[in-house]
């Protein structure tokens, strides 16, 4: 029996993917084995690959210009690759905007290999808000501005896309795909797998095909955008299931009515959960109400005390994973695209009853 997980990342997959890759687990294609059997440069695989891309680049109308990369690492490897790819152009500085402990993470990793200017932080209020646009100090020559459109452990999404001087750089884990982007915006999008796109171990990198002469000297090849998009991502051998896994899910995306399909149901879920929240006594959001995620929705109870009892019993009701991030507490009810509406009724209906009998 499926119960309804709500956990941050690796996140729900579409129940009919994992049926369909059961099914064909012990004999994918009548090959007689698994996909995880194959070689990556047969021609069943590199199908699956050709069409994870093109599956990719119509949800997300990805410009011809710009280069799909499946690669290995994380999100947390783009975090070093960023710097290593964009910072041997001319200019050695970086905009980046600190919004939490992503954008944190990867001004530290870039910050070994060049100069960060940060350009906005919301540290101040404990990273519950996204910094306005006109207090910005962005430099006039960084190689690159980096954001964090959406701050899975804080819940804070931006509720537009930056204009900036320099090639906008996006790290979209816990949102890409839950709505439409103009991708023609951005230099380079990347987004590890596990929440929106399909399970860990594989991450998706969407660059401008003109920034890919601007690496350090003595970049790993293991990080190389050039050499991963020169090789169509298998320089070395690639996470052969979780790639097909991935394509599994683009084309479940795709039968679902796209990602203007999923932004609306994204509102919706989204929505339910907030004026909830709003609504109650009890339970509240810390997150300002303009920068609230869609995908990632952090929530206190008014009584601490209360967290454990709340934790056993939404787990007994088969809500899964709603503890929040071990560095801020609280709860944490993450809607990626594979949760559906029922699981936030379920979840607010439990909370109503819950806030019921302890509020
Ligand atoms: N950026 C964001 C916004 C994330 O949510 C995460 C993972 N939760 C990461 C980066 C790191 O991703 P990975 O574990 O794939 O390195």
């Amino acid at each position: 029996m499926r119960k309804f997980n709500f956990c941050a990342g690796p996140a729900a997959l579409p129940e009919p993917v994992l049926r369909q890759a059961q099914e064909e687990l012990l004999d994918w294609q009548g090959l007689g084995c698994s996909v995880m059997e194959v070689s990556h440069r047969s021609p069943e695989f590199t199908q699956v690959a050709e069409t994870a891309e093109q599956d990719l680049r119509d949800l997300l109308a990805i410009p011809a210009n710009y280069k799909v990369l499946f690669l290995q690492g994380g999100a947390t490897g783009q975090f070093s690759a960023i710097p290593w790819n964009l910072l041997g152009g001319g200019s050695k500085s970086a905009d980046y905007i600190h919004t939490g402990q992503w954008a944190d993470k990867a001004i530290k990793e870039a910050s070994r290999y060049g100069q960060v200017n940060i350009v906005a932080s919301s540290e101040d209020r404990n990273f519950s808000y996204t910094p306005a646009a006109d207090s910005w100090q962005e430099s006039d020559d960084a190689a690159y501005f980096h954001y964090t459109p959406n701050e899975t452990i804080g819940g804070v999404e931006f509720p537009y896309i930056p204009e900036v001087k320099s090639p906008l750089v996006a790290d979209m884990s816990s949102c890409i795909l839950s709505q439409s982007i103009p991708v023609e915006k951005f230099g380079f999008i990347y987004a590890g797998a596990q929440k929106n796109i399909g399970p860990s171990g594989i991450a998706v990198g969407i660059v401008r095909d003109d920034l890919l002469d601007r690496a350090l000297p003595g970049i790993p090849r293991s990080l190389n955008w050039k050499i991963a998009a020169a090789g169509g991502s298998m320089d070395n051998t690639p996470p052969t299931f979780a790639w097909y896994l991935s394509g599994l899910v683009f084309k479940w995306l795709k039968a679902q009515g796209g990602v203007a399909a999923m932004a609306e149901l994204s509102e919706k879920k989204s929505a339910l959960l907030y004026d909830f929240l709003d609504r109650s006594d009890f339970f509240s959001s810390p997150v300002a109400k303009d920068s609230r995620s869609r995908m990632n929705v952090p929530f206190v109870l008014a009584d601490e005390k209360l967290d454990k009892l709340f934790l056993q019993e939404s787990e007994a009701a088969g809500l899964l994973n709603l503890k929040g991030h071990r560095s801020v507490g609280g709860m944490r009810a993450s809607l990626y695209n594979a949760v559906p509406l029922e699981a936030v009724e379920a979840l607010v209906a439990f909370m109503a009853d819950f806030e019921q009998r302890n509020g």
